[in-house]
């Protein structure tokens, strides 16, 4: 029979990466009692510890990294951010990042991250894990607890007030209910709803369904950012290379050996010239023009198996040899490939989910004691997202959602025994003696992958997302008619369940969205369309349908509008 333990917590906080990580520290140092559950091992397999390890901020003369413009002042980091976010970013939110950011990169070292190399966390591969191990250390040291394996499956809301959350202990084959006055959702993105991706198995939106269930809204959902230098070589890992082409200038080439960047981005001179030179701007901030490029050529024919080529053929061989990165990039990501000899076959997947969870400067949502942050939140990034920010996000507001679930924690939850029960009643159901159903579960999860990138990917059109939508419907069924025997099992299932989902969620927005705009590309509408699609798109779960509104964005710094984003005519 299965059972469910409950526990008692001020703040829960689900999700151990930068976020969750920020969030338990923040919030105990208000005295109040921290949980910190991750479904796997805390700080290990999340996009925080896989990250590029660049983090960005104004900290002139201090933070330097290699592949990120410098900022002079907060002010000029938040205009660059909204320009990039082409105007669908919260100026609010966009603001405390930018302007809060410097302290909070500063303080890190307080929290025991000694290991940046000029504030880039280059030491240790993943660059990450640099940041991860001591966020994870500090707060075990501070009295966090901290519970691994935890499947948070629904938070509990009573009397519209969130009291808690539920979920499975797959570790130790029980279910779990936490009382809690104040629960953090920190679960990261979804970039795993694609088939081609650079993120870890884990980032399956896990919070954005948890928040809708709850009744809380998301925004901005079509936004997605795709990371243009992804290995398509078979045979070796889907992880990207754009170190690579920061480090050593790689130049991407069609099959016909053309350096085809050029008739995208006419700015662009060919050969290996680093695109600072070019630009006055880094590759990670122009990369959603780049993975176009690439998909544009491939569907033109003028790609090589399905792919682009990535030629680094010019690099020393001795630069290899004494470059900690390119060792690392040799041993593990290409396994012997030598891209000294041939260049090696690349095409873009996604990285991070830019829309999530709707939140206010508090990081409070629309349910009262739910809060979020991180890359599980909407509004910081707009349409696009500057290279380095997608650390600064979770590090700044995560702080803010600890110290505001502290904050709100002061109330004597109660959790009644009917909620607990239905929450593992939900859990039960879905488990039965005979087969465990894992092969029809892994071909359920590729299709939602499969139909996610090829209908709803980078290149957009409204006839492949309406034919994508009754089909990402249909799998979510098929998944929700798929018993299993376990619950290890069961977490393989609802991952695929909220893939499906969230694939869904992202596809309504897509569809609705008819201009281009940042990340979101349509080729039936090209331009960007500032007269109608000046407006956020916010969803909330009503019943089994979704409920898409719109709110016209106002500005209060118009005059950014005027500025263009690359300050070159775009093809
Ligand atoms: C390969 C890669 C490189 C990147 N490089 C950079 C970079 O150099 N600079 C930059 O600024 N940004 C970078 N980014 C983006 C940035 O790293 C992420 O946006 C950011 O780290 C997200 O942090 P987070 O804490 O919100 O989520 P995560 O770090 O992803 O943590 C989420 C955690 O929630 C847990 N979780 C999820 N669902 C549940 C559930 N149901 N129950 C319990 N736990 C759950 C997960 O297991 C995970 O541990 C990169 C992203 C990737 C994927």
């Amino acid at each position: 029979m299965l059972n469910t333990r409950l526990e008692d917590t001020d703040v829960l906080i689900i999700g151990s990466g930068g976020a969750g990580l920020r969030a338990a520290i923040e919030a105990r140092r208000y005295g109040v009692k921290v949980t910190v559950v991750d479904k796997v091992v805390l700080g290990m397999n999340n996009s925080t510890r896989y990250s590029g390890g660049g983090i960005k901020a104004a900290l002139p003369g201090i933070l330097s990294t290699a592949y990120t413009t410098q900022y002079e002042c907060p002010r000029e980091h938040f205009r660059q951010a909204m320009i990039h976010g082409e105007y669908l970013n919260d100026e609010a939110l966009v603001e405390i990042m930018t302007f809060e950011g410097p302290a909070r990169v500063l303080e890190l070292k307080s929290l025991g991250v000694d290991t940046f190399d000029a504030m880039y966390l280059k030491v240790h591969y993943p660059h990450g894990s640099g940041l991860m191990g001591p966020l994870v250390n500090t707060a075990r040291k501070m009295g966090c607890t901290l519970r691994p394996g935890m499947v948070i499956t629904r938070i509990l809301v009573e009397g519209g007030r969130v009291v808690g959350a539920a979920g499975v202990d797959i570790y130790r084959g029980r279910c779990a209910a936490f009382r809690s006055g104040a629960v953090v959702i920190a679960t990261g993105g979804a970039a795993e709803t694609f088939l081609r991706n650079d993120t870890t198995v884990n980032t399956t939106g896990d919070g954005y369904t948890l928040a809708l269930d709850a009744g809380a809204s998301l925004r901005d959902m079509e936004i997605v950012q795709f990371e243009p230098y992804v290995q398509a070589e078979p045979g070796l890992p889907m992880l990207d290379r754009h170190e690579a082409e920061a480090e050593f200038h790689g130049v991407l080439r069609n099959a016909l050996g053309e350096d085809f960047l050029v008739k995208y981005l006419p700015a662009v001179k060919a050969g290996q010239v680093p695109f600072e030179e070019q630009f006055g701007m880094a590759l990670t901030d122009i990369r959603e023009r780049v993975a176009r490029a690439m998909v544009t050529e491939v569907a033109a024919g003028r790609g090589d198996q399905g792919a682009v080529l990535f030629d680094l053929r010019h690099v020393p061989a001795g630069k290899w040899e004494s470059d900690f990165a390119s060792q690392y990039a040799r041993k593990v990501l290409l396994r012997g490939f030598d891209v000294q000899k041939k260049p090696v076959h690349v095409l873009p997947g996604a990285i991070c989910t830019l829309g999530g969870i709707a939140i206010d400067g508090d990081c409070r949502t629309d349910v009262p004691g739910l809060f979020a942050a991180g890359e599980a939140t909407g509004g910081v990034h707009g349409a696009a997202r500057l290279g380095g920010d997608g650390l600064l996000d979770p590090i700044v507001f995560g702080a803010r959602a600890g110290r505001s679930a502290a904050l709100a924690s002061n109330v004597a939850p109660s959790v009644s025994k009917e909620l607990v029960e239905e929450a593992r009643a939900e859990v039960a159901s879905v488990l039965a003696e005979g087969p465990a159903n894992l092969e029809i579960l892994g071909k359920l999860r590729d299709q939602v992958k499969r139909t996610m990138w090829e209908q709803v990917g980078i290149l957009r059109t409204g006839e492949a997302i309406a034919a994508a939508i009754p089909v990402l419907d249909e799998l979510a069924e098929r998944v929700r008619a798929t018993k299993v025997r376990s619950l290890r099992q069961f977490k393989s299932r609802l991952e695929t369940l909220n893939l499906a989902r969230v694939g869904r969620v992202i596809a309504g927005a897509a569809q609705r969205r008819m201009e281009s705009r940042g990340a979101h590309f349509r080729t039936d509408f090209p331009q960007r369309d500032d007269e109608r699609w000046m407006v956020n798109q916010f969803v909330r779960q009503d019943g089994r349908k979704l409920a898409y509104t719109e709110r016209p964005i106002r500005l209060r710094t118009t005059e950014l509008l005027k500025q263009s984003k690359f300050g070159i005519e775009v093809k």
